[in-house]
């Protein structure tokens, strides 16, 4: 159950273990979950996910799942990963709005006093020690998938302390260092660095090395799902809610209302795989109903993504249009350009998928205020926004269309990476697995894809 990344991977791991017996069924009308992307006769654009780390040779479904569709070509001598450059991002890779102008990377440098610059060559040096760390159980102190990381106390201490607390303790909390790390836990977690456990914010920048590109296609990691959806067209039910997965005496009950006809039906299985967000997972599985306290440290992030046809854009002032494209102090993200990697001569149109995190209040207030808001609100809130670093850019743009994303992913709070709670979500109940990238505590493609092979898994071995 659930055709995002994680269930969709379920199925490929069952695949490969020759396992074709199964059913896929997914709510939405396309699989993909939070990689789902759109399609014009421009370009295809994501409307949420849009890259993956280059994974290293730890990130064993990763490259395996890449070497089969083509980006991983091969390996080099010392056993790495070698990539297809189509899909490497290109450059130039990101610049910044700062200051009146825009500037390459996304440090702020050109608002960093010298002592400020200190602060930041320091904080790189305290990641590094992170990265060449020695630990007790000679893992990565910090690894793709999560649970390759070491247990070691001390690392896990980092849990009961928050980020922004953790930046303090070594002097480095404030000026543009404060709001690089703020953008990183908006960026990734949907949360600000108060919000979020330091373990998880360290892992957010010792856990790949500093000069880490990424992988990246028109579609986002559309690209990935809808290569993962494809072999099992026939087995993938979409238009399919999920409403109960019990436990009976000889197997797993499932019943799903299947949205073409309004009709409930009924399907019996032999194991089932849950690959919903947890808070989806505790409304369908009866036996999840006495748990509430677990379910509610899984608290979700709500985001806005809004995706802008643009023609004959400006390009701004200073340095030049790149792939990832963000606002230094923005509420949003800024945008991401879904014709970067074209390969053939450069277009007058595209079209920008532009992020934007509610990191503060309630996510459930959040909710229901996003809901709320007319098309013009959103459309008046992007333009503005970018029209800061772009003048006229509303001239330039034929369409812009909003996604709303309430639950879009968990945050890794103070104490929810190893505070147990994540440990019990992930345990099956009898017959029924759960695999979800909320059960990582953080949401990237890598964990997804971990969790859900992992309890195909357990599955297969179940049967
Ligand atoms: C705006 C945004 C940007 C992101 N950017 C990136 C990025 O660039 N790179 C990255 O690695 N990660 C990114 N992520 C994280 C992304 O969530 C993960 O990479 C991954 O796609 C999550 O996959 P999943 O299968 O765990 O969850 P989901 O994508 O949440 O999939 C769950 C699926 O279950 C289905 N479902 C739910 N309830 C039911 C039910 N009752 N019955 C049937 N089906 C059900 C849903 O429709 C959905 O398809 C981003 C997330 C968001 C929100």
């Amino acid at each position: 159950m659930g055709g995002g990344a994680a269930g969709l991977s379920a199925a490929w791991r069952m695949r490969k273990a020759g396992f074709e017996d199964f059913t896929l069924l997914e709510l939405d009308a396309e699989a993909g979950g939070n990689a789902r992307f759109g399609e014009s006769p421009v370009t295809a654009y994501p409307w949420g996910a849009h890259y993956l780390p280059l994974p290293d040779a730890g990130a064993e479904y990763v490259v395996d799942l890449l070497k089969e569709l083509g980006p991983v070509t091969g390996r080099d001598a010392a056993g790495r990963p070698v990539f297809d450059e189509r899909y490497v991002c290109h450059a130039p890779e990101e610049r910044l709005y700062v200051h009146g102008r825009w500037e390459e990377g996304l440090f702020p440098r050109a608002a960093a006093s010298r002592a400020e610059l200190d602060s930041w060559a320091r904080f790189s040096e305290r990641i590094a020690a992170f990265r060449r760390l020695k630990t007790r159980d000679g893992r990565p102190a910090f690894g793709v998938p999560m649970e390759r990381s070491s247990r070691d106390p001390e690392l896990l201490a980092l849990d009961r302390l928050s980020f922004a607390d953790w930046l303090a303790r070594e002097g480095l909390g404030g000026g543009p260092l404060l709001w690089y790390c703020d953008y990183a836990c908006r960026d990734d977690f949907g949360a600000r660095p108060a919000q979020t456990s330091a373990w998880a914010g360290l892992h957010y920048f010792a856990s790949r090395p500093a000069e880490a590109s990424e992988l990246t296609w028109p579609e986002g990691n559309g690209w990935l799902t809808r290569r993962l959806a494809a072999p099992i067209k026939e087995r993938l039910r979409t238009g399919a809610l999920v409403f109960r997965v019990e436990e009976v005496r000889d197997g797993v009950e499932v019943d799903w209302l299947d949205a073409a006809t309004g009709e409930a039906r009924r399907m019996s299985a032999r194991a089932a795989v849950v690959c919903v967000p947890r808070f989806a997972a505790a409304r369908i599985v009866p036996a999840l109903a006495a748990e509430a306290a677990v379910t509610a440290a899984f608290v979700c992030a709500p985001w806005m993504t809004a995706n802008l046809h643009v023609t004959d854009a400006p390009r701004g002032v200073g340095a030049e249009p790149s792939w990832d494209n963000v606002l230094h102090k923005s509420e949003s993200l800024g945008y991401v350009d879904a014709s970067h990697q074209a390969m053939g001569p450069v277009g007058r149109s595209s079209v920008w998928t532009y992020y934007r995190p509610f990191p503060d209040g309630l996510p459930a207030e959040n909710r229901a205020k996003m809901l709320a808001r007319p098309w013009e609100s959103w459309k008046d809130e992007v333009l503005t926004d970018l029209g800061h670093a772009l003048p006229g850019l509303e001239r330039s743009v034929s369409r812009l269309d909003v996604w709303l994303w309430g639950h879009g992913m968990v945050r890794p709070s103070v104490g929810f990476m190893f505070g147990g709670e994540r440990a019990l979500a992930a345990r099956p109940r009898g017959r029924i697995h759960f695999g979800h990238s909320d059960l990582s505590g953080f949401s990237l493609f890598e964990e997804a894809q971990y969790r859900g092979c992992k309890a195909a898994e357990a599955a297969l071995l179940r049967i």
